[in-house]
């Protein structure tokens, strides 16, 4: 058969990057992204980007451990390139502070991000409310340019991007012979996926230049990210909370709680409020499954349902996706051969 045609549906972190693992797996297909939205409009714009992991669980933890290994090492190599700035992707150091010291003290990530301890006593000083902490170099991705670098990665690379919503997977199966499935929240209604559910995130974008160090409360609900233009303080997690308008009250809340780990924050200014729905699942929904209608066969491949960690995660699912692309096209052709025997 000719090189297969694949349609991406999403043009999220998770669409990109699958779309340019698959051309980079699979150099013989057409590969054609198909998005309602694009960046800056999409989750993956909203999100603060940094690299530790959450927990699916329902997936085993080697394979999250594996997940989060590529998808570390595939940006480290990124962030010591000559492409490190205009991708948006740096090092940086900081702290996981607990109140109480928790039952896991060390995560299944410790030997993936960089010069993973505990806090010294002296750091912990820092902190006068918190009893435990953890300090390590992890990964940031600022967003969108992280997003406009894999476009043009994307597009160096022959790939199509197109408008377009998609109703139904079933109405490509006339114009390509795979289609893979990227639309994260949207997958809810798209394949009607009930065991998909929305939390909801509300993030600040502050200018303050200063701020140098990550600080992350345990249990990940208040946040202090610096970025290379400014720095992302967070956050909510609302489940099943639908809403893209920012919350006023939420704002000042998410303010307050920063300045109690960062105090020198108040003299920081808002630069922005933004909000997404994190596409949740007990597990990432990574699967092959073929459609059929009056004997036609569509192959899909499944990549979405990422939550809390899209960003700690995507090369790695990306990868995996790609596999299951060209695990398809081997089945297509093993089909088509067979069929002119
Ligand atoms: P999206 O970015 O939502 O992309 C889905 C795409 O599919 C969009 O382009 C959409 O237009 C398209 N689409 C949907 N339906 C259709 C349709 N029917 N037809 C055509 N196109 C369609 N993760 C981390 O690892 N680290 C973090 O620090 C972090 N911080 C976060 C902070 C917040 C506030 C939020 C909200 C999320 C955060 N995340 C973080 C999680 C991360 O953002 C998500 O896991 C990730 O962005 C999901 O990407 P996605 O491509 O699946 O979804």
């Amino acid at each position: 058969m000719a090189g297969p045609k694949v349609a991406v549906v999403g043009a999220g972190l998770i669409g990109l990057s699958t779309a340019l693992c698959i051309t980079e797996t699979c150099p013989s297909c057409s590969v054609t992204v198909l998005s309602d939205q694009f960046s800056p409009n999409t989750t993956s714009d909203v999100a603060a980007g940094i690299l530790i992991p959450h927990t699916y669980p329902d997936t085993p933890i080697h394979v999250q451990k594996q997940w989060f290994r590529e998808t570390f090492s595939h940006l480290f190599a990124i962030s010591n390139s000559a492409e490190a700035s205009e991708a948006g992707i740096h090092l940086v150091s900081g702290w996981q502070i607990f109140k109480n010291t928790p039952k896991e003290q060390l995560p299944f990530w410790l030997d993936v991000v960089l010069g993973f301890r505990p806090m010294s006593e002296a750091e912990l000083q820092k902190f006068p409310q918190h009893r435990f902490g953890q300090a390590f170099t992890t990964l940031k991705c600022d967003c969108p340019p992280y997003m406009l670098w894999l476009e043009k990665r994307l597009k160096a690379s022959g790939v199509q991007i197109c408008p377009r919503k998609v109703a139904d997977l079933w109405e490509l199966h006339s114009e390509y012979n795979i289609v893979v499935n990227c639309a994260g929240i949207g997958a809810h209604q798209l394949v009607g996926d009930k065991k998909l559910f929305p939390v909801r995130g509300q993030v600040l974008k502050v200018q303050a230049p200063w701020v140098k160090n990550f600080i992350r409360e345990g249990d990940g609900l208040t946040y202090i990210y610096p970025g290379i233009d400014s720095v992302t303080l967070g956050g909510t997690r609302e489940k099943d909370n639908w809403s893209l308008s920012p919350d006023p009250g939420t704002t000042q809340d998410i303010f307050d709680r920063c300045c109690s780990l960062e105090p020198s924050l108040r003299g920081a200014q808002v630069v922005k409020v933004k909000v997404g729905l994190r596409p949740s699942r007990q597990s990432v929904r990574l699967q092959r499954e073929v459609l059929s209608q009056g004997g036609v066969k569509l192959p899909v491949v499944h990549n979405y349902g990422h939550g809390s960690g899209g960003f700690s995660v995507h090369w790695g699912t990306a990868k995996d996706a790609a596999y299951l692309v060209r695990e398809c096209i081997a089945a297509l052709q093993g089909s088509s051969s067979r069929a002119k025997l």
